[in-house]
């Protein structure tokens, strides 16, 4: 009988549980612009759903992302990739779409000409992402210093990729790969070097909790896009992560002001609402602060 007394309480507790959904704008502050064949073709399974990509051309992939956009009130997306792709979507869509400058090692930095101009055409908006550390690139080599100047000069934000990859990386196909490159730590240098510089850690430093935490708090200009984390991790792992990155009000350091959503969709048009609905299932956010991670934070990121 005892044990009934527990189960029924248990199932109360549970159904009480009221989790609260945002049903606002949404800005997407990291979506990428690649073609159909991206990985291949056919091309590869979204690893969580099973679902193979449909797009047959690089105009299915504009047109399939803009109706998911529609769909899941995404007002706006950083969307970054090769420069000429940017330039596609962006004729496409200039108003849904933000350019952001990819590197990658398979994306070198284009010239610092090239990247003013796209800049002054409104090609791009955004430095990001900047996947250095699968160069083997730290956001202080001096390489990198005159982006980041030209981007505290004119309010440019500047999102770099802080985040371990998948396993075997670095002995397989990205051999320069460090994990200590993906650290947090590493952009203190950068945000004292540069102090009016808008940075976001892109993954939230995963799984660099203690470092992320620490530099957000440290510096004011430094925010977090909870992409990839927000789809590919199991729910408890991630909500785990955001608990932790969001509890530290007690010393000043309110990061649920300060933490942005980012899909990191690549081709799987259908990880983004996968990566909406497991924010808007987290039970210890208020609707506040979804309404702050799903925009609040981006709009003023973007706007200062
Ligand atoms: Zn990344």
């Amino acid at each position: 009988m005892k044990f009934f007394k527990y189960v029924c309480m248990y199932i109360l507790a549970v159904s009480c549980t009221s989790v609260e959904e945002y049903k606002g704008p949404i800005i997407d502050m990291h979506m990428h612009a690649f073609s159909f064949d991206r990985y291949g073709f056919p091309p590869p399974a979204n690893p969580i759903t099973g679902n193979v990509p449909i797009a047959t051309s690089n105009q299915d992939v504009i047109e399939k992302t803009l109706e998911e956009m529609t769909r899941l009130r995404i007002e706006k997306a950083v969307i970054s990739g090769p420069l000429n792709t940017v330039k596609k979507w962006k004729l496409d869509d200039e108003n849904s779409f933000i350019g952001g400058l990819y590197f990658h090692p398979r994306n070198t930095l284009p010239s610092m000409k090239i990247v003013e101009e796209a800049f002054q055409d409104e090609t791009l908006e955004v430095l990001g992402e900047l996947g250095l550390a699968y160069g083997g690139i730290s956001p202080n080599d001096s390489i990198v210093q005159p982006y980041l100047k030209f981007a505290e000069d004119k309010g440019i934000p500047v999102g770099i990729h802080m985040a371990i990859g998948e396993p075997n990386l670095s002995i397989t196909w990205a051999s320069k790969f460090r994990v200590a490159q993906v650290n947090p730590l590493r952009i203190e240098e950068v945000a004292i070097k540069y102090p009016k510089l808008k940075i976001y850690l892109m993954h939230a430093g995963w799984p660099f909790l203690d470092e992320t935490k620490a530099i957000m708090c440290m510096f004011d200009n430094v925010y977090a896009d909870l992409s990839l984390i927000n789809w590919l991790m199991p729910d408890e792992e991630f909500q785990d992560y955001v608990r932790r990155l969001t509890n530290m009000s007690g010393v000043e350091c309110n990061l649920s002001k300060k933490l942005m959503y980012g899909s990191d969709q690549m081709i799987w048009t259908d990880a983004i609402k996968l990566s909406i609905d497991n924010i808007q299932k987290i039970p210890f956010l208020t609707k506040e602060q979804k309404a702050d991670i799903f925009y609040n934070n981006a709009k003023r990121f973007l706007d200062n």
